[in-house]
């Protein structure tokens, strides 16, 4: 059982360990830990909590620093949260950038929604493949509902709001009579009991109005397209008192001109000369970072594949990164200078007749090296 006080040890990581490792192993403590995982388990509980405050003070350099210098002391009045009284489905709210991935933890991260909860709003941020190798800060811009400041929300020009003579301001009035008596919110002041008699000239007195604003966006590294980022509190507002909706941004990513997308793998094809691939050479083949040489053996194929480790995508833990795969493609010159001519018909007599060379087809090369891929990544341990 490691120190109560020592975030280090409760998340299992050394003093020196950089944000990404902290933010994983956390990640990796709270699958782990789950109240909805562990039902009725009160130490899975605990633990969980304990989880969150350590990554709440080492997910924060600031926080972090403080801790380091001072220890717990330290972060008196440095905001933290009162772990021992959220409720941890809350806790998933709160750290929405370690969990805000939609598919990737299923329905965990779903939190309790109360019925005057403010819309979710939807977005779309378009990212180029470079994007997703390093993640991207990006700005989404939306119309949402928003409490009017001009009145305070009161939808009332002079803040006031009188009592509704139609219910007695009780909000709820009766309707039809004998046996059959319905209670409804009353229809003049729908249910508020109180009604304006200066409405608001912001909101014509509808307490609300619709902002435009630009929303910033952290995009991690590896996303695949099509995935959705929940950005908490940044949907509509909700009725006065409870929580506003979020915004779901889904990440798209435009096509590359030279790379083909495969999960974590790219491809991308380089010509080569049929010297270059008889004899082998050197060649100069594009990444997502610039240019790196590749070596070509002397008899590659058209259609060969070349593996280039760790210039592939990120994967979205941030743990590892998948492989570039280099397709040759031979290329047969178009025209022969006269001399060229004499030496290939030169070189011509010197080939056997009639053998016709028997190679795997391009897309069972394919499939055998991203099988080969799957298999690496995951015997891999950091
Ligand atoms: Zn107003
Ligand atoms: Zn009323």
């Amino acid at each position: 059982m490691p120190d109560e006080d020592d975030y280090y040890a409760i998340l299992g990581v050394g003093r020196g360990a950089g944000q990404d490792e902290i933010r994983a192993a956390y990640r990796d403590a709270a699958k782990k830990y789950h109240p909805d995982l562990n039902p009725g388990d009160k130490q899975a509980e605990e633990k969980f909590k304990k989880c969150a405050e350590a990554y709440e003070v080492l997910g924060d350099p600031e926080k972090r620093g403080l801790y380091d210098r001072y220890g717990k002391a330290g972060l008196r009045g440095a905001g933290v949260h009162d772990w021992a009284r959220t409720d941890v489905h809350d806790i998933f709210s709160i750290f929405e950038d370690v969990f805000g991935f939609g598919d990737l933890f299923g329905g965990l991260g779903r939190g309790r929604r109360g019925p005057l909860r403010g819309a979710h709003l939807r977005a779309v941020v378009d990212l180029a493949m470079e994007e997703v190798l390093r993640g991207a800060a990006k700005s989404v811009r939306i119309t949402r509902r928003e409490p009017c400041t001009a009145c305070g929300a009161t939808g009332s020009a002079s803040g006031r709001r009188e009592r509704c003579t139609a219910c007695g301001g009780h909000g709820r009035v009766q309707q039809g009579g004998g046996f059959f008596r319905i209670v409804t919110d009353c229809p003049r002041c729908r249910g508020a009991g109180t009604v304006i008699r200066d409405p608001c000239k912001e909101c014509g007195g509808h307490r609300f109005v619709a902002r435009a604003r630009t929303i910033e966006v952290h995009v991690p590294p590896g996303v695949e397209e099509g995935q959705g980022i929940r950005v908490p509190g940044q949907g509509d507002a909700g009725e006065i008192g409870a929580p506003p909706g979020d915004l779901f941004v889904e990440v798209r990513v435009a096509q590359h001109a030279l790379f083909e997308r495969h999960g974590r793998e790219l491809l991308c094809q380089v010509p080569v000369s049929f010297t270059q691939a008889a004899l082998g050479a050197d060649v100069q083949v594009p990444t997502l970072e610039g240019k790196e040489t590749l070596s070509v053996a002397r008899g590659t194929q058209s259609g060969d594949l070349y593996r280039l480790a760790g210039r592939g995508l990120p994967d979205l833990d941030g743990r590892g990164r998948g492989d570039l795969l280099v397709q040759v493609v031979v290329e047969i010159p178009k025209k022969l200078s006269r001399r060229q001519e004499e030496l290939l018909r030169e070189f011509a007599a010197t080939e056997k007749k009639g053998v016709l060379p028997q190679r795997e087809s391009f897309l069972e090369k394919l499939a055998h090296y991203l099988r080969e891929g799957e298999d690496q990544g995951e015997g891999k341990k950091p």
